[in-house]
């Protein structure tokens, strides 16, 4: 089965993903239309663009979201749904990198992404299939060994809602004997990712905030002390600018391109498996994620349909034909699913940085933006959200110490970086294979 895809910003559809076809029902919102003034604006509407929208709108801000397509188009609304606490990299390698107070600083806050999302959809009653629990699987021993230290680590910064699971402990939540053994994350969690980017935008809504639709930023004046964003059709003057593009921001905004590589991965949907079939792949109805360097991930849809997704493009471009690109992996790990039918095939761009630790920063006076989860960012865009909306608000401590934080450009720039990225995925694929 070929996927149904769409490039930035075509005709604005969303991809043909089991979540597009079995989203709640939404408005459409006009796209922006002549010149409008506004407390805050904001590029993009995924989980940074919600996040930060709805933190502001709550505090009584007047907030516009313009959005290329449409609500949740973006990594948003097609990912895992997988509720992963943490930031891509992990802790350990923060706290070498940039020191113990980083490190400090980070393991306070790991949690409080998926903790956002939870307090979400209970006070605005979002129905998004929230459940919880997620699974890190370890393919062999050394993976064993790195799931034990996080566990540690995470402990020593007060975090203790991890088990580890051997052998015969994962085969209670996962179907498969493909594992050495894992680690639950009682914390974690999954949803229905679009219809969680869609409660959020009702919820800016109901909170005074506008979002327009169909409406892709042509060009920013990030310099002034108000800045602005251009369309094709209208403008918006802002006190306070906030960047949301993430992977498709493209290169609307020279200065950020470098910073981030677009990085496409995909997903297959099952037909309905039933609840007896579905039960035996996944019995506790947790998601789960090995620690690979290219990793599985997967789940149950609310209609125990198996949502299995992996691979990477460097670069963001779609290969031509997922299922087949997919099918094998999902049929390693639960061969019982050889033959079954896949109902919905997509892809969709994520955003890696150099160092795996999203960025957040500001370009001119009132200018700000967020990116690069790298493909981790249910809870890290909900975080960063957060905390650009207290910066908005005034209260930078937090933003000033994720400013500050260095990121590193790619190596071979912007010709070769692709290049270097698949080395490297090689090498690192190579080591997982070994288990080394
Ligand atoms: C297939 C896939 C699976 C994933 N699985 C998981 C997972 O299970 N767990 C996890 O933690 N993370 C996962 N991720 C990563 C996660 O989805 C992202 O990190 C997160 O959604 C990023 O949110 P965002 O708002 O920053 O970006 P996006 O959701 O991509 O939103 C950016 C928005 O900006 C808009 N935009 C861009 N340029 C312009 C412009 N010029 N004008 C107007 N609008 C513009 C886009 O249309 C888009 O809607 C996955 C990603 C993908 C692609």
């Amino acid at each position: 089965m070929n996927a149904n895809i769409k490039s930035y910003a075509d005709d604005g559809s969303y991809p043909g993903s089991y979540y597009a076809a079995s989203a709640n029902l939404a408005p459409e919102r006009p796209s922006l239309q002549g010149s409008i003034d506004t407390d805050v604006c904001i590029v993009g509407a995924g989980y940074s663009g919600l996040s930060t929208g709805l933190h502001l709108a709550e505090k009584g801000y007047r907030v516009a979201i313009v959005e290329g397509a449409r609500v949740g188009w973006g990594a948003s609304g097609r990912n895992g749904g997988q509720v992963v606490n943490g930031l891509n990299a992990g802790l350990q390698t923060i706290e070498n990198r940039y020191g113990p107070e980083v490190g400090t600083f980070v393991g306070k806050i790991l949690q409080e992404g998926g903790e956002i999302i939870r307090q979400r959809v209970e006070r605005y009653n979002i129905d998004c299939d929230l459940k919880p629990g997620n699974i890190f699987a370890a393919f062999h021993a050394r993976h064993m060994r790195e799931l034990e230290a996080k566990q540690a680590l995470w402990r020593k910064h007060g975090m203790d809602d991890h088990e580890l699971l051997d052998k015969e402990g994962m085969r209670k939540h996962v179907g498969s004997d493909a594992y050495f053994g894992g680690m639950i994350d009682k914390t974690g969690g999954h949803m229905h990712p679009l219809n969680l980017c869609l409660g959020e935008a009702a919820a800016i809504e109901k909170n005074g905030g506008v979002i327009y639709e169909m409406s892709p930023v042509i060009s920013i004046d990030d310099e002034a002390e108000n800045p602005v964003v251009r369309t094709a059709e209208g403008e918006v003057r802002c006190k306070a600018l906030v960047l949301c593009g993430n992977a498709y921001l493209g290169k609307v905004v020279r200065s950020l391109t470098s910073r981030v590589m677009p990085v496409s991965t995909q997903i297959i949907a099952t037909e309905p498996l039933g609840e007896a079939r579905a039960g035996e792949l996944l019995p506790t109805d947790v998601c789960v994620e090995d620690i690979r360097y290219v990793l599985d991930y997967f789940r149950l849809s609310a209609d125990n349909r198996l949502l299995f997704g992996g691979g990477t493009v460097y670069g963001g471009t779609d290969p031509s034909d997922i299922e087949k690109k997919l099918r094998p992996n999902m049929e390693k790990i639960f061969p019982q699913m050889k033959g079954v039918k896949v109902d919905h095939a997509w892809s969709g761009n994520f955003a890696l940085s150099f160092s795996r630790v999203p960025q957040m920063g500001k370009l001119g006076p009132n200018t700000y933006f967020a990116h690069g989860y790298s493909g981790h960012g249910v809870t890290g865009s909900h975080l960063y959200g957060r905390i650009l909306a207290e910066a908005v608000d005034g209260d930078t401590s937090r933003f000033d110490v994720f400013s500050k934080v260095r990121w590193f450009p790619f190596p071979g720039g912007r010709m070769f970086r692709e290049q270097y990225c698949m080395i490297g995925s090689w090498w690192y694929g190579l080591r997982d294979a070994f288990g080394v």
